[in-house]
């Protein structure tokens, strides 16, 4: 198995996964809340885990990845404010919390289709999982680690050595990392403390309520990532991923109730992506009119050269959004794609050769297995295309990166294949150039090769014959 190294936020290191079972991943994802649509922001996150999800696949890892939709229970997340998200948009939309549930995650997997991100092997709503939830809960209680007041139930995060293991957080910080702190809460024991079912809130117009021990009500965010997580992967996870701002709480919180569950060490490894950002900040939903992958459709832009413009960046680095980078980045997948059509419609030139070809795999998976360093990746591509090799190798080399890039290069490469007209010309003029040397007429040979340098053609001899290339 390929070597894979990557940032492990739990031990703040860069450090050689290994999975709990040989050959096997388990990989646990954060999913969107669907009062609204994504944010270019949100799905820099899912662009960026898709790589690794794809890169323990191209590794040769059997991978199982689970992933929740929140349709219920985002509430004590310190991103609230104000109403609630979900009765919010219901609000806005004049439809029920269901309706706008089903209308905003068609739309997730759809924005998710086009920019080539891998649908999970498992998707699970919130409320699919309330008995789950309930079980989980009951047993927190039980092993007293969780306790019940102003007729909610919190986690009493005092019954752990210790709590903020992700974070470097203190409980002095969650004065203001905590928004339900900022409001007081007063039935809480301890600062850190967070509802594990509520029945009673400040949050009274909740659409979704459900019968529990408790009485009527709902559940916290937190638990169901981990009672999700669990319920298709087991007790141990290897992997599980979000963007920072879920390192502090809702990671935290994920980690506390679950080894609190099991007794044990529930995950091994936190890959977390950072935010894209505007000009004036973090890009979120709140600041009106926010950017959206059918925004960036109706600029002309294909999704996908925003797939390569979060590719060009490493994701442990804050990326600031701008025109004017997507632009440049437009015209170098654009010059991708006819490089990449050329190169496969003169594919027929030979046997791939296997050296060249495992050679610059290796290059690729090592960019990738480290950290995920995606533009050294695209670099490696780049490389590739220039190699001293034939095209049928070339061609073979595109397709297996593509694998993980998911840039199309091969089916966009059709829609964008050279111009038919300048082709003719190319070929017509190469055919001139080998009558010439037929004829000994070297100066007209060179003159041709320069006239074809000058529009930026270059023209090489090989074994197989003719091939060119375009800058
Ligand atoms: P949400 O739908 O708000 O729960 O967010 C979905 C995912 O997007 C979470 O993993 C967040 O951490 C992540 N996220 C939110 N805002 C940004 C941003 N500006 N850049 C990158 N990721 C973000
Ligand atoms: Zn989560």
């Amino acid at each position: 198995m390929t070597q894979i190294k990557f940032y492990n936020t739990l031990t703040k290191k860069v450090e050689e996964f290994v999975p709990n079972v040989e050959g096997k991943v388990s990989l646990y994802t954060c999913g969107p809340t669907v009062y609204h649509f994504a944010h270019i922001g949100n799905l820099r996150c899912y662009i960026m885990e898709d790589i690794l999800d794809r890169t323990l696949r191209y590794a040769g890892y059997d991978v199982k990845r689970v992933m929740n939709i929140t349709d219920v229970g985002h509430l004590t997340s310190d991103a609230d404010s104000g109403d609630d998200k979900m009765v919010e948009g219901a609000k806005r939309e004049h439809k029920t919390v269901m309706e706008i549930a089903k209308f905003y995650t068609d739309a997730f997997f759809s924005d998710c289709n086009k920019l080539n991100i891998r649908r999970p092997d498992v998707v699970e709503p919130a409320t699919n999982c309330i008995p789950e939830f309930i079980h989980m809960i009951e047993v927190l209680l039980e092993k007293g680690y969780a306790y019940i007041a102003g007729e909610n139930v919190y986690f009493d995060t005092s019954k752990l050595d210790k709590y903020y293991t992700l974070s470097n957080q203190s409980d002095d910080d969650l004065m203001i990392a905590v928004r339900d702190d900022v409001d007081e809460d007063t039935n809480k024991k301890n600062k850190a403390d967070f509802v594990l079912w509520f029945t009673k809130s400040k949050f009274e117009d909740q659409a979704l309520k459900w019968d529990s021990p408790w009485g009527i009500g709902y559940p916290g965010w937190h638990i169901e990532c981990s009672c999700i997580s669990m319920k298709h992967l087991g007790e141990k996870l290897d992997i599980h991923c979000g963007g920072i701002d879920n390192i502090f709480p809702h990671h935290t919180n994920e980690i506390a109730q679950s080894e609190s569950y099991t007794g044990s060490k529930w995950c091994n490894y936190w890959f977390h992506v950072h935010h894209l950002n505007e000009k004036g900040g973090k890009m979120s939903k709140s600041k009106g009119e926010f950017l959206t992958v059918s925004l960036l459709e109706s600029k002309g832009y294909n999704p996908l050269v925003y797939r390569m413009f979060c590719l060009q960046s490493h994701y442990r680095k804050p990326l600031e959004f701008s025109y004017e980078v997507m632009d440049n980045i437009k015209a170098a997948y654009e010059k991708l794609l006819k490089t990449s059509a050329r190169i496969k419609s003169q594919s027929d030139d030979g046997k791939i050769d296997i050296t060249v070809f495992n050679t610059y795999k290796a290059k690729f998976l090592d960019a990738l297995g480290n950290d995920f360093n995606t533009s050294m990746a695209i670099t490696v591509l780049y490389d590739a295309l220039k190699a001293d090799t034939n095209n049928a190798t070339k061609y073979a080399l595109i397709k297996d990166f593509d694998q993980v890039l998911c840039l199309d290069l091969d089916k966009e490469a059709e829609a964008a294949s050279v111009d038919a007209e300048l082709e003719a010309y190319i070929n017509e003029r190469i055919n001139a150039r080998a009558e010439a040397k037929k004829n000994k007429d070297f100066a007209t040979a060179d003159a041709i090769r320069a006239e074809l340098l000058d529009k930026g053609i270059t023209i090489k001899d090989t074994r197989e014959g003719v091939v060119w290339t375009i800058d």
